[in-house]
Order: C-alpha cells, then structure tokens, then sequence
C-alpha cells in the first residue's frame, strides 16, 4: 500500500504464477513447461545471436519471424502479431479487442490472467459456468450482448478440448465481435481453429513457443488472424513497447519454426506420456478428465488436492493446485514430464494414497 500508488494499481490482484524453485533435484511438474529441452537449431540461433550487433535495437516489426511463422501455418506475414509471450499477446488483445462497453465472457474455471487483465484494463466481464463434466457449452455464449469472447482450447487448468465444429459454431454465432481462442496447449491434441481463420474475420487465435516448442524461457508468442485484427494489435503495441522481443528471441524463435521435425516429435512423446500417466494415475483410483494438453487434472476420491500436493511437496515433486473455484480445489493439476519424472510421480502416489 502506498499514497503513491494510482487508483488502478491499488484496485489490482495481480496473477500468481506457479512456483520456479531453485533448488535442482526437484521433479517439477508444475508449470507446464516441456520436460525436453528445444531444438538444437535453436541453441545454435542463439549462439550466433550474441555478438556486436546487440549494440543496436532489434527489428521492431520482427518481420522474419512473422515470415516464418506464416510459412509454417500457411498464411502471409499481415496475419501474424508476435509478443513476448502469449501473455503479452493476450493481454494486448483484451485492450485491442475485447473492450468494449458489453461485457466480455469466459468460463468460470479458466485462465487465471484473464479477470486480471480485465482488472488493469477495467474491462467488465462475466464469467460462464462450464457443465457440470467441465465442458463448455457453446450455447451459453450465443444468446447474450457482450463485448467479445474468449477461452482456452484445450482449456486451462481443465485440459478438456472443444471440438473445432464447436468453436467454429460459436465464431459464426458471435461475427459482431472478437472471439480470441487461447490455443496455448493445442500442439498436443491437434485440435486446431486456425483453418477457420480464412471463413472468419472476427477469429483471433492465440499460440505460443512455450509448451510444444519447449521455449518458456524465450518468451514468445504470437496471433493469426484477419489483418484488420493484427493491424489493431499493432496499433497497442507500438503504443507500449517497440521492441518487445529482442534479438534472442527473434533468432530462436526463427530457428525454431524452421525445425518442424523436432517439434513434431517432441508433442507425439509428451502426447504418448500423457496417456501413461493417465493411465497410471486411473490405476490408483484417480480420476481423470480428458486431456487434450501437456498437462492433466485429476483427483482422487479419498484424499484432498491440498494434501496430495503438500505430500508430494515433502517429496520433491511440485504439481499444482488451485484452491479456488471450490469446484476444482479436489484436483492437482499435473504436468506431463520425462517417462522418468512421470513414474517418480505415481510412485510417490502409490506410497502418499496407498
Ligand atoms: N494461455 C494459457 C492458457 C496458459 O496456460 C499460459 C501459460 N501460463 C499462457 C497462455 C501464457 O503462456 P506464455 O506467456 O508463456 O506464452
């Protein structure tokens, strides 16, 4: 608290992100990350990357990464946005896009930086409850006013995916205003939008180098979508920050969308993992909603999330739990590791639940 502060700032909860130890020899499953490391083209961008030339600032419009990301999805340079991190994009889009006078609408079980971006840019919101299986109904979002859409797919921290004749059911049923698909964890179950782009104009989807590409420490992300959309999201970001990625980045990232073998099997391992430990984790009696992304969620009939997570604490591996809404506090959110950290875990789960 401090007289200093602006009335904005004293009003804000700002976002928790999941803990980033220290300490080695923890088995961390906690934040999503890819438990194998990025291309070795990346590592070798980067090396090239760090010498005189970071004297001078990097391109600001990063137009060969927006090249690369185009060629790798099949659109053209004037549908791509790139931020630092999809966060940045995001949080771009919520000022861009979604405010408006309506409210906009997302899940009541989603995201978490999304009431916060509505909270710094004092945009009204309201949230939708998922059913009761935790799937969202796109019928909820057809029928009331509202300043603009947006959701996970698959969504977070559920991992559930919306088939795409649904998204796109729900894109066509809203074309007054934007709907943003957050498809940070798409790599792992395919379950794209992106083909609706071409149909839809009022269709922005979100992605980011941090999951399947095994890049979180990069910090990239990027938009597709029509160019009217993109132009709108360069309009905030040459009002915030000219060069939100740096010459790092834009190699790595370059690199990185050069090497679609690698990425591929990176997202077909941890995909093959997934479907180990939700089988595993369903062998102690967990049950386990349907995951279409690198994590799962899960929850045991006999022991509480909290407690599951601080024994597991006490033994080295950080999952993640949520304590609210109510609904999800039952469940650990669990990331899906190396075979290795994965059979680390349900071993610690046979001793903790046993
Ligand atoms: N969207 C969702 C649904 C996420 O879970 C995350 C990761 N916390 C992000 C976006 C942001 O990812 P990044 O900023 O690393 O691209």
């Amino acid at each position: 608290m401090s007289r200093f502060w602006s009335a904005v700032t004293h009003s804000l909860t700002p976002y928790v992100p999941g803990e980033q130890p220290k300490l080695a020899n923890l088995v961390k499953l906690n934040t999503n990350e890819n438990p194998y490391p990025p291309s070795p083209k990346v590592i070798a961008a980067l090396a090239e990357t760090a010498d005189a030339r970071l004297r001078l600032y990097p391109d600001p419009t990063s137009q060969s990464l927006r090249e690369a990301i185009a060629g790798f999805h099949g659109f053209v340079p004037e549908q791509v946005f790139v931020g630092n991190g999809s966060d940045e994009v995001l949080a771009h889009a919520f000022l861009g896009l979604l405010k408006h006078d309506a409210p906009i609408l997302f899940p009541d079980i989603t995201y978490s930086f999304y009431p916060v971006y509505c909270g710094l840019y004092q945009i009204a919101y309201r949230e939708v409850p998922l059913a009761e299986d935790f799937s969202i109904r796109v019928e909820d979002y057809l029928s009331t006013p509202k300043g603009g859409i947006i959701f996970p797919n698959p969504n977070a921290p559920t991992g559930m995916t919306l088939p795409v004749a649904e998204v796109e059911r729900l894109v066509a049923g809203n074309p007054q205003v934007v709907v943003v698909i957050d498809e940070a964890y798409v790599d792992f179950c395919g379950a794209t939008a992106l083909p609706l782009i071409a149909r839809y104009p009022n269709l922005l989807v979100v992605r980011t180098l941090s999951k399947a590409h095994s890049l979180a420490g990069l910090r990239v992300g990027y938009a597709l979508g029509h160019p009217d959309l993109i132009e709108g999201l360069n309009r905030v970001k040459d009002s915030f920050n000219s060069y939100p990625l740096d010459r790092f980045a834009q190699a790595g990232a370059i690199a990185c969308m050069q090497d679609r073998p690698y990425f591929e099997q990176t997202c077909a391992k941890v995909a093959a993992s997934r479907e180990r430990l939700t089988a595993g984790l369903q062998a102690l009696g967990f049950a386990v909603l349907p995951s279409g992304a690198n994590f799962v969620f899960a929850r045991h009939p006999a022991h509480a999330g909290v407690d599951l997570a601080a024994a597991l604490r006490s033994r080295s591996i950080i999952v993640r739990h949520f304590k609210h809404p109510v609904r999800i506090s039952p469940f650990l959110r669990i990331t899906v590791g190396t075979d290795a950290e994965c059979a680390a875990l349900l071993a610690a789960l046979t001793v903790i639940c046993g």
